[in-house]
């Protein structure tokens, strides 16, 4: 995912200006456009103009910036656009459907229903206290 050279990524021509986009927010390290699919009018995509293949390999700098950038376009498209909610989506690789290898946060609004990014499949049981504490464990190896 992250051997895409900068020329041949279609969100770094957007952020070189070298690939039409309609762009509603940039500054120096980020910017916002709108998303090509409309499942409900007002998804919007925010990066950062540098060629990041997803969050793990951001530095603190652009990760801020990216945040910040985040949070203007949530309240922006919650204000602009029917919702009876947000999501926000970000996707690591092919199992996570990522489909453009350039960081890419998705601003969806979301209506009552609308049966869109199901996060569970089904049902879930609740895990165990020392499943939860195991799996903690393992994690706080890795940071
Ligand atoms: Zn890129």
């Amino acid at each position: 995912m992250t051997d895409v050279a900068p020329d041949q990524c279609v969100f770094c021509q957007i952020a070189n200006g070298t690939a039409p986009a309609s762009i509603v927010h940039e500054d120096e390290l980020t910017l916002a456009f709108i998303g090509l699919r409309q499942f409900h009018p007002g998804h919007t995509l925010v990066i950062p103009r540098a060629h990041f293949a997803d969050i793990r390999e951001l530095d603190e700098r652009t990760g801020a910036a990216l945040m910040a950038s985040v949070v203007k376009i949530t309240a922006a498209v919650g204000k602009a656009f029917p919702n009876e909610g947000l999501s926000l989506w970000h996707s690591i690789g092919p199992a996570a459907f990522q489909e453009v290898p350039h960081l890419h946060i998705h601003v969806h609004p979301r209506l009552h229903g609308d049966d869109f990014l199901r996060v569970y499949p089904g049902a879930l049981p609740t895990s165990q206290a020392h499943e939860r504490e195991a799996y903690a464990a393992t994690l706080r190896q890795h940071l």
